[in-house]
């Protein structure tokens, strides 16, 4: 996988606002934020996308990521938050190497109010039993 911003701040050769460090993961402050607080966790294992996480890499941010919501909500004050992961350049991915979105929800703060929730939701389809049948076949152990 090539070098990223990411694995470069993992590296220590570029700055960043650390608020933890493990074995696996390391949490820092969004250099663009959408609000106030809005911190970035990524696993230190090079993987691109979710999919691509080793079930290691995924269990030591799955046990994180919680803790770093709360001290998020607890520094920053605010009782709600977005957690976004975008994969892949067609959802939204620039940085191309995993990573969770911790964003504070304000009703109105002069540092942005956080990631304000726009879609549309469509229908389930006619085939949903089928689809949801292919995908469980698809969940491997
Ligand atoms: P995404 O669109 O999900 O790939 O989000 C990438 C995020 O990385 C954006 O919110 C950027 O603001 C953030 N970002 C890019 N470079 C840096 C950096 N050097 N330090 C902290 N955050 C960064």
């Amino acid at each position: 996988m090539p070098d990223t911003i990411f694995s470069k701040i993992i590296a220590g050769d570029i700055p960043c606002h650390r608020v933890h460090e493990d074995e696996h993961t390391l949490a820092f402050l969004d250099i663009g934020p959408l609000s106030r607080g809005h911190t970035l966790l990524i696993p230190k294992e090079p993987a691109e996308t979710l999919d691509q996480l080793s079930d290691d890499a995924a269990a030591a941010i799955g046990r994180v990521l919680p803790r770093i919501t709360r001290a998020v909500l607890a520094a920053t004050g605010a009782t709600a938050c977005n957690i976004l992961q975008n994969n892949g350049p067609a959802a939204g991915q620039e940085v191309m190497h995993v990573h969770f979105h911790v964003i504070p929800s304000f009703d109105n703060h002069p540092e942005g109010t956080g990631l304000q929730k726009q879609w549309t939701p469509g229908t389930a389809p006619a085939d949903a039993a089928d689809l949801a049948a292919d995908i469980a076949r698809r969940v491997t152990d």
